[in-house]
């Protein structure tokens, strides 16, 4: 994600390097590239040029500080304006009505539908509101089957009528069917084109006239860049939205989207969404984006995935196994689990400080543990709660079993022992407790 604007951005900062104090000279330069660096990655020039004139405004007005290098400023302004620009703070969702109605809006292939399976899921599992989906795209039948397909898998309910094309009436019985049902939120997906038009237009405005929503989210694509923008004003002036959803941000988008929306149409950015996994929905931070984008990371968003996907009765059964030295294959691949479920690896270390930039251009599919999987699963369930039965011709089976080589499952194995005999010494240290650490 915005690979290329941030190691743009780091390349301005290094002209700064070596320079001992911010200068008139100095500050031009490396305002410029910024500027450039952002027009690249599909920022309309005009709010790339205030952004930069903010900078540079700014940079010079800073007393000189010795503290501090003109590089370090720098990107600590920079990162100030960032998170300015996408809007400052985070902006909750607003679910005060019973049941709150969420109109979702946006062009055909936006991503509306997974987004509102997203969003489905979230509300009913973070926020235990009970909603309820209703499928408005009444030309497709496959968008009512697609909807219906996400409702059975997050265990949402899903309201439909396949033969009825007058959505408005469909999204008033939807209604009154929450209200009798005590669904706490109502989330209406509604018919994208794949243009701008007026007849999209005019029927999600009915919508919004028949059932007053108190959110409507729009979803834009943020592969589309300038598109993306353009659209968000066609809707808005429309639909006078409440919120923008950026989808597909998983992918190689150069980040102009993310950066002008909020810019343009002056709505907050609620959430982005990442791949078409149902149980990973961010929570949009301007803050941490913008610290993303400088290469800085985002360990809050990681420790916070790592906590929503992790299974506390797992783990403390893990725990215990750990404590025994008794930790076998099925607590591996129970662990390798849990982490496959946080999402996309390569994007979950590109989370942390400093790693992003060094694995940009390194391959790492979440096919990696498949390998590793289909080993384990070649074992028999002795085998996998025994390790240590596993002798070298049963090692042979299993390999054959995974389709591998044995030098694969040798390696494999290896690393297992040696996990194992870390985990050992894990527990001889706390038993004898670790002494004289942190203190002179
Ligand atoms: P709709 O026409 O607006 O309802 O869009 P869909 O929800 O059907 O999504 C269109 C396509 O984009 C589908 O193939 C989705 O799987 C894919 N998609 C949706 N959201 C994301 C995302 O965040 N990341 C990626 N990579 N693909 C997505």
């Amino acid at each position: 994600m915005f690979d290329n604007l941030s190691d743009r951005l780091d390349s301005a900062f290094k002209l700064l390097k070596g320079e001992g104090r911010i200068s008139e000279i100095n500050v031009a330069t490396t305002v410029k590239e910024i500027r450039r660096a952002l027009v690249d990655a599909d920022v309309n020039y005009k709010i790339a040029k205030e952004f930069t004139d903010k900078v540079k405004d700014k940079a010079l007005g800073e007393k000189v500080l010795t503290a501090v290098s003109p590089g370090q400023l720098m990107v600590k302004i920079v990162k100030d304006e960032l998170v300015e620009l996408m809007g400052g703070t985070e902006t909750e969702l607003d679910l005060s009505d019973k049941p709150t109605i969420i109109l979702i809006a946006g062009l055909q292939g936006s991503g509306k539908t997974t987004f509102s399976g997203k969003l489905a899921n979230y509300l009913n599992t973070k926020k235990h509101k009970k909603p309820l989906l209703v499928a408005g795209d009444v030309y497709r039948p496959a968008a009512i089957n697609q909807l219906q397909v996400l409702g059975e898998q997050i265990k949402v309910p899903v309201y439909t009528e396949p033969e009825n094309k007058d959505v408005v009436q469909i999204a008033l019985n939807a209604i009154a069917q929450a209200k009798k049902d005590g669904n706490g939120v109502v989330i209406i997906d509604t018919a994208g084109r794949l243009a701008v038009d007026e007849a999209m237009m005019t029927e999600v405005a009915n919508i919004k006239n028949a059932v007053n929503p108190r959110e409507i989210l729009f979803v834009v694509d943020s592969m589309t860049g300038q598109d993306a923008v353009n659209t968000a004003k066609a809707f808005n002036d429309r639909l006078d939205f409440t919120g923008v959803v950026l989808t597909k941000l998983d992918g190689d988008t150069r980040g102009g989207a993310a950066l002008s929306i909020q810019y343009t149409v002056t709505k907050p950015i609620k959430f982005v969404s990442m791949g078409e996994k149902l149980d990973t929905l961010d929570v949009f931070y301007p803050e941490r984006m913008a610290q993303r984008i400088l290469g800085m990371g985002d360990i809050i968003s990681l420790v916070e995935r790592a906590q929503d996907q992790f299974d506390e009765e797992e783990a403390k059964k893990i725990e215990k196994k750990i404590r025994a030295n008794k930790f076998d294959f099925d607590d591996f691949k129970t662990q390798l689990g849990q982490i496959k479920k946080m999402g996309n690896i390569k994007d979950l270390l590109g989370m942390i400080p400093g790693i992003g930039k060094a694995i940009k251009d390194i391959d790492i599919s979440d096919d990696a543990f498949k390998g590793i999987e289909a080993m384990i699963d070649s074992m028999t369930p002795q085998e996998r709660a025994n390790p240590d039965i596993i002798t070298p011709a049963r090692r042979k089976r299993i390999a054959v079993g995974a389709g591998k080589d044995i030098s694969e499952m040798n390696a494999f194995m290896k690393q297992f022992e040696q996990m194992r005999g870390m985990m050992k010494q894990m527990n001889k240290f706390k038993g004898m407790g670790m002494p004289g650490m942190g203190m002179p």
